[in-house]
């Protein structure tokens, strides 16, 4: 069977062709798959045959929603979804003014371990596939019933992991017959693997590139990030400086701020140093505490952002959204697999 809502248009046409159907029955598929069709039997400009040949030779699964909670404080939605294999994945809609952003999951679990983040506790299970990136996006829109307008790559998993599949997400959620979300409103965030920024920057999309610093010295960075072991923050900033070279785009760095561990002065003087000669802008995130890790939210985030600003970098403090409801990465999902223990 084949996995019809992962087919890029142009292979729809293919299996059209070898299913002995007209080219234009495509897009007719490719709208029915991208408004959240559930069945083959939903789609009633098809003919009855047609529609069996489809359930005969494809799958169409779509996501239940296994958890929904709405923030009290802001408005902002987390959905836990089951897979059709039984799953879960999160997903979050958080509600700005300039429009409404989906954060969407990569992979079920994933296998970085970061020291920081629940989202890698328990390793990786699989890659999603390029149908189920889809599904969280089209699903949070039908189901909230709030139109998406900006897309990013921040939930579970490591996205840069799952490449061949966020790559052919992005063509789809681009498509003009689909949700047609452009890339400049559709931002990817790394922990940092170079060879896969070097790829993604050669072709040259228009996405914003954020990647996950967390520290600017060696040391520290790889205690957090176990990505850094090998490759080192030199070799990251190079990366980076090329991709902005090449795509013309500046890099968000995130910076989640903790306690006693990378919040000094001498980290902000040094990332300073990194940042020089290549615009980047720093997001400085405060600590969602992980029950299961020893680190705590640093006291001094705003000493740290004005040494930033002092010296030429940009930096914002990152708004928490949906602090009542477990919304940072993980969270959820790690709470439903404690319960089903
Ligand atoms: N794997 C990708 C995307 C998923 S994580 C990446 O590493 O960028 C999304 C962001 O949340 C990353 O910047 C990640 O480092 C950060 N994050 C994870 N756990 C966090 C926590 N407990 N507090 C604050 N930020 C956290």
């Amino acid at each position: 069977m084949r996995d019809i809502k992962s087919m890029t248009p142009e292979e729809l046409t293919g299996l059209m062709a070898q299913l002995g159907e007209p080219g234009f029955r495509s897009k007719q598929v490719f709208q029915w798959l991208h408004r959240g069709a559930a069945s083959f039997d939903e789609m009633t400009n098809l003919s009855k045959p047609l529609r069996e040949k489809l359930s005969q030779t494809c799958s169409l699964a779509v996501p239940k929603v296994e958890r929904k909670q709405v923030s009290r404080l802001d408005g902002t939605i987390k959905y836990l979804w089951r897979l059709s294999d039984g799953n879960c994945v999160e997903t979050v809609l958080m509600r700005y003014h300039h429009g409404n952003t989906v954060c969407i999951s990569s992979q079920v679990g994933c296998r970085m371990g970061c020291a920081f983040c629940a989202s890698t506790i328990g390793g990786k299970v699989r890659d999603l596939t390029p149908a189920e990136m889809l599904d969280q996006v089209l699903f949070t829109q039908l189901n909230s019933g709030f139109p998406v307008s900006n897309i990013v790559l921040m939930g579970i998993g490591e996205p840069l992991d799952n490449f061949d599949t966020v790559l052919r997400f992005l063509e789809l959620v681009n498509h003009p017959d689909g949700l047609n979300i452009g890339m400049r409103h559709i931002s990817l965030s790394t922990c940092g693997l170079v060879e896969q920024i070097d790829k993604l920057a050669d072709l040259r999309l228009q996405l914003t590139l954020s990647v996950s610093l967390h520290a600017p010295d060696d040391e520290t960075r790889s205690k957090l990030m176990p990505v850094n072991r090998s490759v080192g923050v030199e070799r990251l900033f190079e990366s980076c400086r090329r991709y902005f070279d090449v795509t013309g785009r500046r890099i968000s760095y995130e910076y989640a701020m903790i306690d006693g561990v990378n919040d000094s002065d001498w980290q902000a003087d040094l990332l300073v140093k990194h940042l020089k000669g290549t615009p980047g802008h720093v997001n400085l995130i405060p600590l969602n505490e992980v029950a299961e890790s020893p680190f705590q939210p640093s006291r001094r985030i705003r000493e740290f952002q004005e040494k930033l600003e002092r010296q030429g970098v940009t930096a914002t403090v990152r708004r928490k959204l949906g602090g009542d409801i477990d919304a940072s990465c993980g969270q959820l999902r790690r709470k439903r697999m404690e319960e089903t223990k």
